[in-house]
C-alpha cells in the first residue's frame, strides 16, 4: 500500500477516529436521546451515558455489519480512487488479498453505491440531453440483443468552452414518460435543454424547460449533440478498458455511478480528495443490503435471466482455486 496512505491511516484506530468525526463532528450525539456523553463499549460501539442506548459509528454506512477491519475498507477506497480507469472486483481481490471473488465483488458494489452523493443537486444552465446504447460487449456471442445493450440517458452540462458535470441514467424505453422522469430529477427547471428531434422530448417546454431542438446534420460524423456524443464515447471506452468482463445490464447502474463520480471530479488535482470524498459519501449513504445487490434500480428493465453474483473470468481465476487466507 502506498506510503501516503500509511501516513494518513497507519492503524485501525485512525480510521475509526476519522469516521467518528464525520459521523459526530461536534462530538458524540445519542441518536435516541441526543445525549452527549458515551462510554466506548468496544470497537466502533458506544453506549449513551444517559439512556444506555448503544450507537455504532458505522451504523447507516456502507461499512455496517462488515466483519473486516475498517483499515481494510479504507485501503479499498484508496485503491479504487487511485486507479484512473476504475477497478474490477478481481483487481480489488488481489490488492487486498480478500481471498474470495464474491466478497471483492460485493465490496465493489458497496463502494459504487457510495459514489452517488445523497441529495445531489440538479444540473442547471445549458444542458444537452441525449440517448445512447451501452454495455454488454460479448466477444464471440452474437444475436442476443435482449440481454445486450441498454438504453441510457446522457445529461451533460455545457459550460461554453468545456463540459461541466454529467448525469447518466438507465431507462426502460425512450418514451416521453421515461425521459420526463429523468430530466425532472436531474435538470433544474428553467435550464436551456438541447435535444435532438426525437418526439418524446416534445413535452419539455411544458415541464418548465427552455427546450431547443438541434436539427440533425447531414454529413457522416456530424452530430447533433456533440457533448452527449463525446461523453457516450468516453463511457464506452472506459467500460471496455476497465471492465474486460462483460458488464451485465443489471449491474450497469453501478458502473454508470462510478463513471459519473470520476468524471465529475476529473479536474480535481489530488487523488487524495477523491479518496476523502468517497469516505465522506460512504458514511452518508444507507448500507446496501445483500438482497439488493442483484436488484436493478427503479426504472430498470426486468432483470437478466439467471442474474446472480458474477463468476470470475475463467482465464483469470487463480490456479488451484483458493488464495492464501
Ligand atoms: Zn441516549
Amino acid at each position: 500500500m502506498a506510503k501516503a496512505f500509511e501516513e494518513l491511516f497507519p492503524s485501525e484506530e485512525t480510521c475509526h477516529e476519522h469516521l467518528f468525526r464525520l459521523r459526530w463532528p461536534e462530538g458524540f450525539r445519542c441518536p435516541r436521546c441526543q445525549g452527549q456523553k458515551a462510554w466506548r463499549v468496544h470497537g466502533d460501539l458506544y453506549r449513551c451515558q444517559q439512556c444506555d442506548h448503544q450507537a455504532s459509528v458505522t451504523a447507516g454506512t456502507i461499512f455496517h455489519g462488515s466483519r473486516r477491519p475498517l483499515l481494510m475498507w479504507f485501503r479499498a477506497m484508496w485503491y479504487v480512487t487511485n486507479q484512473r480507469f476504475g477497478v474490477s472486483a478481481l483487481g480489488l481481490m488481489k490488492e487486498l488479498d480478500l481471498g474470495s471473488y464474491h466478497t471483492a465483488w460485493a465490496w465493489m458494489q458497496k463502494l459504487r453505491t457510495a459514489m452517488v452523493r445523497p441529495g445531489r443537486d440538479r444540473l442547471a444552465g445549458t444542458i444537452e440531453v441525449g440517448l445512447t446504447y451501452l454495455g454488454a460487449h460479448k466477444p464471440g456471442k452474437r444475436g442476443r440483443g435482449a440481454s445486450g445493450k441498454v438504453l441510457v440517458v446522457v445529461v451533460v452540462q455545457d459550460l461554453g468552452n468545456r463540459i461541466g458535470r454529467i448525469r447518466l441514467r438507465r431507462i426502460r424505453n425512450a418514451s416521453a414518460d421515461s425521459l420526463a422522469t429523468v430530466i425532472c430529477e436531474e435538470v433544474e427547471p428553467g435550464s436551456r435543454v438541447f435535444t435532438d428531434g426525437w418526439r418524446a422530448f416534445g413535452g419539455l417546454a411544458e415541464l418548465g424547460y427552455r427546450h431547443v431542438v438541434v436539427p440533425k446534420e447531414g454529413g457522416p460524423g456530424e452530430t447533433a449533440l456533440p457533448l452527449v456524443n463525446r461523453v457516450a464515447h468516453l463511457i464506452d471506452q472506459w467500460l471496455l478498458k476497465s471492465h474486460q468482463v462483460a458488464v451485465r445490464p443489471s449491474y450497469l447502474d453501478y458502473y454508470l455511478d462510478e463513471f459519473t463520480f470520476r468524471f465529475n471530479r476529473r479536474t480535481w488535482r489530488s487523488r487524495e480528495w477523491l479518496f476523502f470524498a468517497l469516505i465522506q459519501q460512504a458514511v452518508a449513504v444507507a448500507p446496501l443490503p445483500a438482497s439488493m445487490m442483484n436488484t436493478p434500480r427503479p426504472l430498470a428493465p426486468p432483470p437478466d435471466k439467471g442474474a446472480g453474483p458474477p463468476k470470475p473470468p475463467r482465464a483469470l481465476t487463480p490456479a488451484g482455486g483458493k488464495r492464501g487466507a
